[in-house]
């Protein structure tokens, strides 16, 4: 396999060599036949189980590499941390896909690395497999994400709450370049191989923010104006992440500065849950004992990542602290409003309000329709009520679905107190003037099935506890088509609220 290796190569700071451990008994326990197509690896190789299973547990390398590993700084539930980088992965390499895009490669849980301090190296199978199906599911949702080529048991055990079976996951990325990855070089006052990771990022990632060839050179009079385009793409991109993260009801779980990506990607997928009954303050982490990560505080705490990247960038921008500083406020001062546009632009789609598309100029939802869609999602909260099977009940309402007793449910779930209007009636109202265009959009906005933490919990047990990959396989099928209407009887929609009532996530390493 044809491995590039440019982060690597732009300079020695970026990675050190590290090869994977070798491993008793790699037995191949998940194939993703459809990425690989999607990456094109038509390789002789892959086409054999065996070669598959020693190459994706890191017992055989490609022809023309070796592997390693990337260094990270990071801000760990809000406490700087210092320098983590992957303490459990090694880089394959960079993949050309088909479609031209270049990913990265990586093993995860392959070894220890020299970035590993106290850990061991290796992922246990359940958070391995929790990689590669929440990896599935939020891509078939349509949320920028990190995917999964394989995993691949190890044959050998690892040490956690007890001894539990051990596997390596495979990573596939835009790139696993972080907040971490710039705060690492601010920190040490690298400045040269900061300079080269901000022109490298944008000639990756976001080209059409390059101003010139030129500004790309740390020397160059327009280089900190193409700084901030850097910082002005990455607030785009995360915004653009957490507003979808917001619309399936995802929650991260330990958005750390080390696991935000420069990309904008959904990436380590350790104690994250999906949303149940709608509420803010939703948190299943077992480690965020102050819901730092809760729900609705996902927007808050991306503000919080970007303002740590835009304090890395400071160096680059002017010498002068202050004058860095001034040049950067009006960005990171900006992510409020520019979440709000795009988190209420977002809710209005999954409400089905499409008058603000064609009607405003600037394409947010008036006054009155944020106020409704506020005491929409308050009455959602008060009644305890499923975030997902909400919206889709509203959707089924306009388009006539509903039996008497159902609608007369909707109606008391919906109505505000007696002195106040009817949401529901509001919202009839709303939509009604153009009711096609509002069960489009609502159609393309709500998924109908996610992959609910019951549904995951109970697929992880019985691959770890009874060696049985059946369940997996029939939810991640169900969980590629997840706007897709399914009868009321479908097994997996339920809301299993009783379930989450006490659903507690951990770390996984
Ligand atoms: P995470 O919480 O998985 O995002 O990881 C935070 C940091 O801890 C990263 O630098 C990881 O590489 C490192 N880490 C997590 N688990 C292990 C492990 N089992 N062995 C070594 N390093 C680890
Ligand atoms: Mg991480």
């Amino acid at each position: 396999m044809n491995f590039k290796h440019s982060l690597r190569e732009l300079d020695p700071a970026f990675s050190e060599t590290s090869k994977p451990e070798p491993f008793s008994q790699p037995e191949l326990l998940l194939w993703n036949q459809g990425l690989a197509e999607e990456l094109g690896l038509t390789d002789k190789l892959l086409n054999h189980e065996q070669e598959r299973c020693a190459f994706f547990s890191g017992q055989k390398s490609a022809v023309n590499s070796s592997s390693y590993s990337f260094v990270y700084a990071g801000h760990q539930f809000g406490q700087f941390s210092g320098r983590l980088g992957d303490g459990r992965a090694h880089m394959l390499g960079e993949w050309t896909a088909k479609n031209g895009q270049l990913v990265d490669v990586q093993l995860k849980g392959s070894g220890r690395t020299p970035f590993s301090r106290a850990g061991d190296g290796l992922c246990a199978l359940a958070p391995a497999l929790r990689e590669y199906l929440m990896g599935e599911a939020m891509h078939a949702l349509g949320v920028p994400t990190t995917r999964s080529l394989s995993v691949v048991a190890t044959g050998d055990d690892v040490m956690r709450e007890g001894l539990v079976p051990g596997a390596v996951v495979s990573r596939v990325a835009q790139s696993h370049l972080r907040v971490g990855t710039f705060q690492w070089f601010a920190a040490t006052e690298q400045h040269e191989a900061l300079a080269k990771l901000c022109a490298y990022t944008l000639k990756r990632h976001y080209p059409s923010y390059i101003l010139s060839e030129e500004a790309l050179e740390k020397d160059h009079a327009k280089f900190p104006e193409q700084i901030l385009k850097l910082l002005d793409a990455v607030i785009d991109k995360q915004i653009e992440l957490v507003c979808h993260w917001q619309r399936v009801g995802f929650i991260h779980g330990v958005m750390n500065t080390d696991n935000c990506s420069i990309a904008g990607e959904t990436i380590d997928f350790g104690p994250c849950a999906m949303l149940g009954s709608y509420h803010p303050e939703a948190v299943y982490s077992s480690i965020d004992r102050n819901g730092r990560y809760a729900f609705g505080q996902q927007p808050s705490m991306m503000n919080w990542n970007l303002a740590r990247l835009a304090e890395s960038l400071l160096p680059l921008l002017h010498k002068d602290v202050e004058q860095a500083l001034a040049l950067c406020r009006p960005l990171i001062e900006s992510v409020p409003d520019r979440f709000d546009q795009a988190y209420y632009h977002m809710l209005a789609k999954k409400f089905g309000l499409s008058s603000f598309i064609k009607s405003t100029p600037n394409k947010t939802p008036t006054q009155s329709q944020r106020s409704l869609i506020n005491d929409m999602l308050k009455h959602m909260q008060i009644n305890e009520l499923d975030y997902t099977l909400s919206f889709r009940q509203l959707k089924r309402y306009l388009e006539g679905k509903l039996s008497e007793p159902e609608i007369a449910t909707l109606k008391q779930y919906f109505s505000g107190d007696s002195d106040k209007q009817n949401s529901l009636e509001c919202w009839l109202n709303e939509v009604s003037a153009d009711k096609n265009t509002a069960i489009s959009l609502m159609a393309v906005s709500n998924p109908e099935l996610i992959p609910r933490n019951y549904f995951v919990e109970h697929a992880l047990d019985a691959a770890v506890k009874n060696d049985d990959l059946s369940l997996i396989k029939d939810y991640m099928l169900a969980w590629s088509e997840p706007y897709k209407e399914r009868k009321d009887s479908f097994k997996l929609l339920g809301s299993k609220a009783e379930f989450d009532t006490n659903y507690r996530t951990f770390c996984g390493t």
